[in-house]
């Protein structure tokens, strides 16, 4: 097998019938020896039949449906972990990661790279979200050991070694964009105009983004843990200098009572920041919690191929 793609779907009846399409058109010319791997995540319409359907169709397209919604990173990973092909592709069920890219990138992991990413301007985006998002990496790239660009998403195109590599990580809290560059290899970069969803609806709301982005930062460096000593250090230098200028201002005028505002201020300022620093012990305790049950990071619930797979990843 020499190309494999796998596509995550998650209620995406809308769009699975121009994937196929899609995908035909520009796989068909590629190569004979290629393989669609369309995971179900769970959906609650139509998407699981209409995959049953395409397997039945054509045996080139393969389906794996989860056992719930687990998300896109689990579902890119049982896609990832039943790919047989010397290369695979990732990519979305919407058609916002334009398949005919993939001659591209083919002709790329040919030349000896072991994984081609595709990067999307941000026209169409709206201006406060490619600030944002500007803003956020980079803050990233600040924090983190490794590389993040602002554009490059899951869309790429990946050697069996870089496949092999990603499987070999075995965290539950997948961050996919910070494994795909702290697996390394070579990697080359395509670039391609925004596309605009046209069927379905996208999946994230703001609430997700900003969840997905906490995890991003804490899932590959423990730099917040280290704000704790910093602010700690920094409030008791400031306490100490503002105990001794009391000292001797009780000393120099006598003491008076006031000091509510002062002590307010205090009260309110070191709670807050208390919280907030063991807000940050918590997200890393949580994940430390869920890494030592080390459950799978999906079930499968049925497959087009090989009924007798093992149902879960490990
Ligand atoms: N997706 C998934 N599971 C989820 C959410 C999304 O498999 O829980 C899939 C979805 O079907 C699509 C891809 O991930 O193929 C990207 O989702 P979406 O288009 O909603 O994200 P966006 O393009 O807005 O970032
Ligand atoms: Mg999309």
């Amino acid at each position: 097998m020499r190309l494999s793609v796998v596509v995550p779907c998650y209620n995406e009846q809308d769009c699975v019938p121009r994937l196929r399409a899609a995908l035909l058109h520009v796989l068909t010319p590629l190569t004979d020896e290629f393989e669609v791997i369309l995971v179900d995540d769970g959906s609650v319409d139509g998407t699981l039949d209409q995959l049953r359907a395409l397997a039945r169709a054509d045996s080139r397209f393969r389906y794996l449906s989860l056992s719930r919604n687990f998300g896109k990173e689990a579902a890119m990973l049982a896609g990832l972990a039943h790919a047989a092909g010397d290369m695979v592709a990732l990519l979305d069920a919407d058609l916002q990661h334009p398949p005919e890219l993939l001659g591209d990138m083919v002709a790329l992991l040919d030349k000896g790279y072991d994984q081609v990413v595709a990067r999307r301007t941000r026209t169409g985006d709206s201006r406060t979200r490619s600030a944002a998002s500007r803003l956020y990496y980079r803050m990233m790239n600040r924090l983190v050991d490794v590389e993040l660009t602002d554009g490059v998403g899951d869309f790429r195109l990946l050697s069996r070694r870089a496949v092999d590599s990603l499987l070999s990580l075995r965290e539950r809290n997948r961050f996919s964009k910070g494994l795909f560059s702290w697996i390394g290899f070579d990697t080359a970069v395509v670039d391609y105009e925004n596309v605009a969803r046209t069927d379905g609806t996208t999946k994230w709301s703001l609430r997700s983004l900003v969840n997905y982005g906490i995890d991003g930062i804490v899932a590959f460096n423990h730099q917040p843990l280290r704000l704790a000593v910093y602010l700690g250090a920094l409030c008791t230098a400031a306490a100490f200098g503002y105990a001794l200028w009391l000292v001797v201002s009780a000393l120099v005028h006598g003491t008076t009572a006031p000091g509510y505002v002062t002590l307010m201020c205090g009260i309110i300022g070191f709670g807050g920041m208390q919280l907030l620093l063991v807000g940050i012990l918590g997200e890393y305790l949580g994940r430390i919690y869920h890494e030592t049950k080390r459950r799978p990071h999906f079930l499968l619930k049925e497959s087009s191929h090989a009924p007798e797979a093992p149902c879960a990843d490990d």
